[in-house]
Parts: structure tokens; sequence; C-alpha cells
């Protein structure tokens, strides 16, 4: 991976006259990762960033995210943003409103699980369930990490059977376990949907994508980008499909706020 930062003149090159298209993951990119997802704070800049970004003809903005639709939406609260939830199974946006379907008795299985693991691991500090609808996730930030292999032997004996069965699907997070509905759906398969979208509404002209993440289920994203835009990873790791890399949230305000002041002020709107 390559340190944006130190690429840009060769990427404003790339970028010129391009529309783009900017798919932003919100925890770990846009909000520092904190103990909790309810304490995680979008700083007043970077939403006035977002919101200069959003508001401007020559870019689209998106927000794809693991969190509830609704969660997501009341953390960003701006308008003119599409935003994506539980990892791209729930989609709002101007003149958008979808959700994937999923198997019937999908959200039975996940209400039987979340009663298991409320139970079993109710005795445990600082591990809980969050329950995001077409999700569930097991929050283990907080716990003591002698704990930890106890709450993850939990977890798969909770899941094992619906997950052989084909009922489930398991996403591994940072300090977090993740079930999720039993389809071939991801943020990369979002992104190609969103994109594709874009490309129908618009006249002319070609739309670049950028997307930045930090997570696992990012990678899906970064994967179908490969060719077609600028990926990049937010923190250190040796084994991201993204092209780039900035460190930390502040290096993504950073790049963001380069964007909007290299392509803000040219007409390339499509629609
Ligand atoms: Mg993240």
């Amino acid at each position: 991976m390559r340190y944006i930062l130190n690429d840009l003149e060769k990427i404003k090159k790339n970028l010129a006259g391009k529309y783009l298209f900017l798919f932003l993951d919100c925890d770990g990119t846009l909000a520092h990762i904190v103990d909790t997802p309810d304490k995680a704070v979008i700083s007043p800049e970077t939403k006035r960033l977002l919101n200069s970004l959003a508001e401007n003809k020559n870019y689209k903005v998106a927000i794809i995210s693991g969190r509830a639709l609704a969660d997501i939406k009341e953390k960003v609260g701006l308008k003119n943003i599409i935003y994506s939830g539980n990892h791209g199974f729930q989609i709002e946006g101007p003149k958008v409103k979808h959700e994937m379907a999923v198997p019937l008795n999908y959200k039975n299985v996940l209400r039987r699980i979340k009663i298991q693991l409320e139970d079993k691991l109710s005795g445990i500090k600082g591990v809980f369930v969050e329950d995001k609808k077409l999700s569930l996730a097991l929050h283990f930030r907080l716990a003591d990490k002698r704990q930890i292999p106890f709450i993850k032997t939990v977890f798969h004996e909770s899941v094992i059977l619906y997950l052989v069965r084909n009922k489930i699907k398991i996403s591994p997070g940072k300090k977090i376990l993740e079930i999720m509905p039993p389809v071939h759906w991801n943020k990369g398969k979002i992104v190609l949907w969103l994109l594709a979208r874009q490309e129908a509404l618009s006249k002319n002209g070609k739309i670049v994508p950028i997307y930045i993440g930090d997570d696992l289920t990012d990678e899906d994203a970064f994967k179908v980008l490969k060719n077609r835009g600028l990926t990049i990873f937010v923190g250190s790791t040796n084994s991201s499909h993204a092209k780039y890399y900035v460190k930390d949230v502040k290096g993504v305000y950073v790049f963001l706020k380069w964007i909007l002041n290299n392509q803000g002020e040219k007409q390339i709107c499509q629609n």
C-alpha cells in the first residue's frame, strides 16, 4: 500500500475533470473507534466538510456502515447523502430507499441467538449484544482480555447449528463478532449497485469511485474497486486489498479536504 498523502500530485492528474463518488465507512474512518458504538462522535469540522462535499455538484457522497440504518443516519445527520446501513443491506438517500430481502425465518433465528448470547454472557463484564434488526453484533471491546476465548466459544456454540445449515453468516470485526443474513451481499456489492445506478442516471462523463474504510467488511469494497477507482485503508496492516492508506481519522479528513479544494470549483456536474 502507498501512503496517499505522498501521491496527491499524481492523483490530481488522474482525477482532473472527473465526477467523484465518495464511499465512506463511518467508525474508524470518520469517527474514532471508542469503547461502545453510542459514544462515537463525528467532529463538527468533519461534518462541515462532509456537508460541503454533499452539497457540491461534482460529488456524490455515500456512507457505508455496519450500523443500523436509523443509527447511521442519526450519527451523521446530513442531507444529500446516501446512507447504507447493516453492511449494505439497507439503503436510503435522495430518490433511493431499499432493503435487501432476507430469508423468511432469518429474523426468528436472530432472536433465538440473541436470547442465548445474552443468557450465557450475562455474567461477563464489558460484553453486550447489539440488535441491529437485520444483523446482530456481539461487542467485547471492554471485556477483560482473559475472558475473550470464553466469549468467542460461547458465540460459536450459539451460532454453529444455524451456520452449518446456512441460516446465517458470520463476520468478524474489530473486537466484534457479527451475525448477518445468509445472502451473498456485502459492502462491495452495494458499492457496485450504487455506481451502476449513478452511471445510469448520468448523462455523460466518467465516474471515479473513492472508497475509504478501516474494517474487514471494507475489504469486499476494496476488492471490487481495485481497477476502477481509489481505495484507501485507514490504519496500518499488511493484508488489505486497498491500494492506498492513511494513518488515521485525521488523515481521512486531510484527504477529503484536499479533494474538496482541488475539485470543488470545477463544473463537472452530471445531473
Ligand atoms: Mg469502520
